[in-house]
This record gives structure tokens, sequence and C-alpha cells, in this order.
């Protein structure tokens, strides 16, 4: 059976293990922190490398940012990984192959493969953390586009507030429905509606409202608190109304921190209830916190 070596690679941390081609882990997961120079990253991921490469048949690698088709380099910009990481070619930090996919698509595909959406060929997951990701199943295989980087699903845009979104765009989705989304938008209410006089937060600055402090809130009855997380959960079920009519999907997997602060069967009703497809199903992910690394090691696997 072959052994990966899966590496993922965020803007904070570096976590490893070697995973088989089931998805078992065999060793146990190490954590790094991610330098902030890229020679350092680059030599931390050849120590990182080197260290397993006996034992392994490949390294698969999953990492924020848009990868290549030959799964080889990150093209787009990555604001939170070191800068020159978009030079680096993966293929040569090991003498063994070497795959990279993106984070949310790998995340994809390990719901796909082992985790909520087992058997459904037709499955997309949405990541809601500080931004909002997407992988897409289609027939069964990973959509990637004919660049490698489809499923950008934080870029699609709604609502024409002009928001501007961390790319410098205006009104992407993510701006309205990710964690930070939600910040913004109690900003926007703080500023703009008389609900908040009567808030708990009330003596807050504006921009000091936390995502935390709104679903504190909405335990305490806050009505400001309430109105505002009733408009993100407007803003993200309109994004999966979209999708849900494109892609006629069986399933949409949520993951990510904001996930735990949804109730999916009233997001299910609410898109079943507007779409001209036939119904969807909505699950929290169920491949855990290493999703990212079993997916990019599975896939790796297919690959070589
Ligand atoms: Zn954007």
């Amino acid at each position: 059976m072959k052994k990966i070596l899966a590496i993922d690679a965020g803007g904070t941390k570096i976590t490893c293990a070697v995973i088989n081609e089931n998805g078992n882990f065999l060793t146990e997961i190490e954590k790094y922190q991610t330098p902030k120079k890229i020679d350092e990253l680059i030599s931390l991921f050849k120590t990182i490398i080197s260290k397993h490469e006996n034992n392994i048949d490949m390294t698969a690698f999953a990492t924020a940012g848009a990868v290549n088709i030959t799964n080889t380099k990150v093209d787009s910009s990555t604001p939170n990984m070191p800068s020159g990481y978009n030079e680096l070619d993966f293929s040569q930090l090991s003498n063994k192959p070497v795959f990279v996919e993106n984070d949310a698509n790998a995340a994809a595909w390990a719901e796909y493969k082992i985790g909520a959406a087992q058997g459904e060929d037709n499955t997309i997951t949405i990541t809601l953390g500080t931004g909002v990701g997407g992988g897409f199943i289609v027939n069964g295989r990973l959509l990637r586009g004919k660049s490698g980087r489809a499923g950008e699903v934080g870029s699609m845009k709604i609502n024409g507030q002009k928001r501007i979104c961390t790319c410098n765009r205006f009104d992407c989705w993510e701006s309205y429905a990710s964690g930070s989304g939600l910040k913004k938008t109690s900003e926007q209410i703080a500023k703009t509606d008389n609900i908040f006089k009567s808030s708990i937060f009330n003596t807050k600055k504006f921009e000091d409202i936390t995502t935390y402090d709104i679903i504190d809130g909405l335990n305490q009855n806050d009505e400001y608190s309430k109105k505002v997380f009733d408009i993100w959960k407007q803003d993200l079920i309109v994004g999966l109304i979209n999708i849900t009519n494109i892609f006629d999907p069986e399933s949409i997997i949520i993951s990510g921190g904001m996930g735990k602060f949804i109730n999916t069967d009233e997001i299910q009703n609410a898109i079943n209830s507007e779409i001209v497809v036939s119904p969807v199903k909505i699950k929290l992910a169920k491949a855990g916190n290493y999703s990212g690394m079993i997916g990019a090691a599975l896939l790796a696997c297919q690959k070589f």
C-alpha cells in the first residue's frame, strides 16, 4: 500500500504526517510554525521531507492559494505566506514525486472519499473561516478548470453594497459570508441601525465587536446580535442557492470555524425552497481538522 507524506502549509502553521492510501495516519502529527522568510520555509520543507523520504512513495502538500494545472506551483499570491512562495517549484523539493493542491480542494476530496459526502459523486465542500473557500466534486472528479484554479467560490459576487474585500475588489461572497464578513456586518449595523442603541454591546466601539460577541449576543437574546447574524445567514444562503442551482449537487458540506454556528436543517430548508434543481443536503464536515492533508494525499495517490 502506498505511503504519502502529507504536509498542510498554512500561513501560521505547518502540519505533517505519513498517511496511507486509505487515508489512515501512520505517524504522529508534527507541527511547526510557518517561517516568515521563503528561504527558511523551503529549508523546513526539505528537512521534513528528508526525515521521511526513505519510508514514503510521494509527498502531497495542501496549501493556501490557487495551484497550477500540473500541481507543482502556487500561482496566485497568498498574502499570509512568505513573499516568493509562488516562485517555488514543489517538484524540486524531493527525489520522489511531489504533488500540491489548494487546501479547500483537498478538503473537499477528503469529505468525498472518507468524510460526510462518501458515495456522493456531485458534492461541494464550502469552508467558512476567515475567508470562504470551496472545492467542487463533479461526476466523481475534482473540478480544476483550465488553469487549476476553479472553485474560487469566495470571490463570487453577491449583494452589490460595494463592500470592499480583502482582495481589494467589491462584494465578494467571502466579504459577507465568512467570519470576517460577520464582523463587517456587525460594524455596518452598529453604525446605521438604531437597534444597536439597546444592544448589550452598545458601549463598545463598532470596530471592537467580534464574531464571538455576536454569537454570545445570540445566546443572550440580544436583538442587535440576532439581526446581524440573520443578515450574515441570509448572505450565506444566497451564495449556497447560486451554487446549488449551477451544480445540482447531492450535498454541500460545510467546514471551517463558522460551521458550528449554523443550523444545517434550517439552511437546507431555506435553500431547497428557492432552487430550481432537485433538493440538496446540507451537512457538516466529518473528515476532521486534517482533511486538507488527507485529501491531498489521496489525490496524489491518484496521480502517481
Ligand atoms: Zn475578494
